[in-house]
């Protein structure tokens, strides 16, 4: 499916505000852009509202579409319940990147869109080695293309931030599950509380 001007069409799965704005910003460039906000490991639920109607205000800000995706946080907790040991960047979540980068990937297929992608590959804190791969794989399964990314380079993080921070975005400060709230990953550690340098930008 093509979109206008015969550009190709793009789902984008988006986590939080400040890397939607940012990333769909830039793709929007190149391709017809949709959102995609589908983060059944956001909580507690406050939380996880607060993350959509910000990302509903960036979406606004770019003029784009966004779409909500299924609030299945049973299914999330189930899928990674074995791992909530693990450190972050560890097994628990690449079960994390698969839940929401297969159901971006069916999402795609179902609307009829050329192509997935997401923005997670902004976070310094994710990794684009394994997002690429869990996508690429996704795609595959689903027959539809997935866009390598890996979009904190070119300072990208950087500018990020100070780009919400110009649109008085909330930035969080943790990732999204609960597991990631602990206290010492929250206060203690570059990327914790805002440290006014923009290490403290999304946490998403
Ligand atoms: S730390 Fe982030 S990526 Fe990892 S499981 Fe939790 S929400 Fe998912």
């Amino acid at each position: 499916m093509k979109g206008g001007g015969g550009r190709p069409t793009l789902l984008v799965h988006v986590c939080c505000a400040p890397d939607a704005l940012y990333v769909l910003g830039l793709l929007r460039e190149t391709h017809d852009v949709t959102g995609y906000f589908y983060n059944p490991n956001i909580q507690p639920p406050e939380e996880y509202k607060r993350r959509l109607e910000e990302t509903v205000k960036a979406a606004g800000i770019l003029g784009l579409p966004l779409l909500e995706g299924p609030r299945d946080f049973a299914r999330w907790s189930r899928a990674t319940r074995k791992f909530r040991d693990e450190p972050e960047k560890g097994r628990r979540c690449d079960v994390c990147y698969a839940l929401r980068l297969l159901e971006t990937a069916r999402r795609c297929a179902e609307l009829g869109m050329d192509a997935c992608a997401t923005v997670m590959s902004l976070s310094p804190w994710k990794k684009a080695d394994a997002l690429n791969r869990i996508g690429r794989m996704s795609g595959r399964r689903l027959g539809v293309g997935y866009l390598e990314s890996d979009f904190k380079k070119k300072d990208g993080f950087r500018r990020s931030v100070a780009l919400s921070r110009e649109h008085g975005l909330y930035r969080q400060d943790y990732c999204g599950c609960l597991y990631s709230r602990r206290p010492e990953r929250v206060a203690g550690e570059p990327g914790g509380k805002d440290d006014g340098e923009g290490r403290g930008g999304s946490r998403g």
